[in-house]
């Protein structure tokens, strides 16, 4: 598999605090790619650092097209649609507006709708909720609004910041068998911040452990599942 996106020397800082000290790591084109660690370890910031919304040094390159210069705006149209923790939708707005935002970047009339419909064949539920508010959706439909307004700008790589986050088991196992469903039909890459390790290895094929703002640990999903280490502390057994 060819790489989607390549970042080498990955630093990033809030004010004079730097949290990433240079990571060095790739995702392949239409993977799915976790990272690991604890709390604060920098995993949202790696996101955040990578769609341009933290002070970033470093190369990060999409297609082989450097991004590291580009604003947040300029890299969501080139193909990277985040889906931030806390979801970010228009409370006030209904759901289909929320979509609708998300094309915000296209003028495809014919072809916005097309994946409207998409987005409702995968989230069968949006649709029955099209005209209601965003701020009334239940937790895990305001979370599926969130996938489906970033499915909205045809991204190549989807950035997933804490899906789960406040969802009850059986919705995140719905959830996450729909976002499955998305990267294998759509061919559309995920790197996948998630607090739930062994749910995250389960969709993910590559894993990075990341420790205060350094990858410690990468490899395949199955060769993470071994790591003695991350069993002991992501894992539980
Ligand atoms: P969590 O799972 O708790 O969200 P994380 O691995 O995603 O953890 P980050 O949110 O990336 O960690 O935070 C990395 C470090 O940067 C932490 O020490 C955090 O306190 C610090 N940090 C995060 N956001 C800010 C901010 N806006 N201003 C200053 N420091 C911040």
């Amino acid at each position: 598999m060819s790489h989607l996106l390549e970042v080498k020397g990955l630093e990033a800082s809030y004010g004079p605090t730097k949290v990433l000290h240079g990571l060095d790591f790739s995702l392949d084109k239409g993977g799915v790619t976790t990272i690991l660690g604890a709390n604060g370890a920098g995993k949202t910031t790696t996101l955040r650092a990578i769609s341009g919304m933290v002070t970033r040094k470093g190369s990060i390159a999409l297609d082989g097209a450097e991004l590291t210069n580009l604003q947040t705006s300029d890299i969501t149209r080139k193909g990277i649609a985040h889906v931030p923790e806390g979801r970010g939708t228009f409370v006030r707005m209904s759901a289909e507006d929320n979509l609708r935002l998300g094309s915000y970047s296209r003028s495809d009339k014919a072809g916005i709708a097309e994946d409207m419909e998409r987005v409702y064949n995968y989230f069968p539920i949006l649709k029955q909720r099209r005209n209601q508010q965003a701020g009334t959706l239940s937790g895990g439909e305001a979370q599926m609004l969130a996938v489906g307004r970033a499915l909205m700008l045809q991204p190549k790589l989807l950035l997933l910041d804490e899906p789960s986050f406040g969802l009850a088991p059986l919705i995140v196992q719905e959830l996450f068998e729909i976002l499955k469903k998305i990267n294998v039909q759509e061919g559309v890459s995920m790197l996948l911040v998630e607090q739930n390790a062994s749910l995250a290895l389960d969709l993910a094929d590559h894993a990075y452990l990341l420790e205060t703002g350094n990858i410690v640990i990468s490899g395949t999903s199955e060769s993470i599942l071994e790591n003695e280490t991350v069993r002991r502390s992501y894992l539980g057994y």
